[in-house]
């Protein structure tokens, strides 16, 4: 799950992580509002949309007065902005963060991300603040520093100073820099997150070390002890699609392609995706429709997988464990009739009363094209749709 930039700065302030005076502004009146408040004759108008790129597309102004900030929330407001991280759509900005103009001496990179590699929560920083940090790992690798943090001491304070020192902090401000790693680590670990990046960093003029911007994502399997965090999520960010799922527990994440996929367990999912994939097609999306797979369950899920437009076929493919091949074969064929599924479906079953699943399928009188492996249903399919 992720958050709003304005959010994410209201738990850094909360926990100690040094940040600019600011807040948020649903309306141009309201932004005024929160400017007069703050003590500082240059202000920053920043769109808060669920994306990164914001300065380069135009949605961070430099207001030098009142009327300045008037005048860039309200182009702001209601502006479609399109960053390298929103899709050639872009996403309308419906808040902005309004808060204080910060003397920035130099910008750095630092991010608390989980690393698959060594199992552990790793630090990152880097000088090249303000870029990507996958550019920088790909133009500049060696300006990228690490410290691995051992879980049971957490982050000590040697490595704090260490990475601060390898990414030429200046020495003056070493110890606000340590302080704040230390309780951003505390941020990562208290609210559950998978990752926390500070893109910039920043030492000021006057030596303090601020976070000028926030980007954090939740793990969502511990969404169920952080009310706190639920409690900020903002469904207009989020995909329609994604929170319908949501609704019926279904596991389902939208992607680029033309197939949609409708499988049962994550690994067999994962492993549909990369079928289809290695046989020319591109999947709509990752779809777990879970071990007990319901005809309601099963109904939903193609009606969400219908609602994008992109999808041109479907690919079902679910092994029979908990659930019978029979009851899904029903399933599917109550699903196909109750929406009048016109494109084509490929259907591979596998496991208990396979047989008699196939035989129901069969004799539905639907256009289903049965398949007998993975390999065979993914063929299958990319050959209806056709090759993107
Ligand atoms: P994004 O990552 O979406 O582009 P940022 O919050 O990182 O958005 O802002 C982009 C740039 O705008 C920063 O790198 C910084 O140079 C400038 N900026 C952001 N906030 C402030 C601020 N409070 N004061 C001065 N400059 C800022
Ligand atoms: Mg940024």
């Amino acid at each position: 799950m992720n958050i709003h930039e304005y959010q994410g700065k209201e738990i850094f302030r909360s926990m100690g992580v040094a940040v600019p005076n600011g807040s948020v502004a649903f309306t141009p009146e309201e932004a005024v509002e929160v400017a007069k408040t703050l003590n500082s004759s240059v202000y920053v108008v920043k769109a808060q949309i669920h994306a990164g790129g914001r300065g380069k597309a135009g949605g961070v102004k430099i207001a030098k007065s009142l009327d300045e900030v008037k005048a860039y929330a309200e182009e702001l407001l209601g502006k479609i902005l399109v960053t390298h991280q929103t899709g050639p759509e872009g996403k309308e900005v419906k808040r902005l963060l309004i808060e204080e103009g910060c003397d920035i001496q130099k910008e750095y990179y630092l991010g608390f991300v989980l690393d698959r590699a060594t199992d552990r929560v790793v630090l990152m920083g880097s000088e090249e603040g303000g870029t990507e940090i996958e550019e920088v790992a790909e133009r500049t690798p060696e300006k990228i520093f690490k410290e691995v943090i051992d879980p049971v001491t957490g982050l000590m304070p040697y490595q704090a100073r260490r990475l601060a020192f390898n990414i030429n902090i200046p020495k003056e401000s070493v110890n606000k820099a340590v302080k704040l790693m230390l309780s951003l680590y505390e941020v990562f670990v208290q609210k559950d997150c998978s990752i926390v990046e500070i893109n910039p960093l920043v030492t000021t003029g006057s030596g303090d070390v601020l976070a000028l911007d926030a980007k954090i994502n939740f793990d969502s399997n511990a969404l169920y002890r952080q009310k706190d965090v639920v409690a900020l999520r903002d469904l207009e960010e989020e995909d329609p699609k994604e929170i319908e799922a949501s609704k019926y527990d279904l596991s389902y994440i939208a992607l680029d392609g033309n197939i949609g996929c409708m499988v049962n367990g994550a690994g067999l999912a994962m492993a549909t995706m990369d079928t289809i994939n290695h046989f020319g097609g591109n999947p709509a999306n990752f779809l777990d429709v879970g071990g007990g797979a319901t005809t309601e369950k099963v109904t939903e899920a193609f009606k969400i997988i219908l609602g994008d437009e992109k999808v041109k076929g479907i690919f079902v493919n679910i092994f029979g464990g908990i659930m019978k091949c029979d009851v899904i074969a029903e399933g599917v064929v109550e699903a196909a009739k109750q929406l009048e599924l016109t494109i084509p479906l490929v259907v591979r079953l596998e496991g208990t009363n396979v047989e008699q699943g196939k035989a129901i399928l069969a004799s539905s009188g639907l256009a289903i094209t049965p398949a007998d492996t993975m390999a065979d249903g993914a063929q299958k399919i990319v050959a209806l749709v056709g090759k993107e």
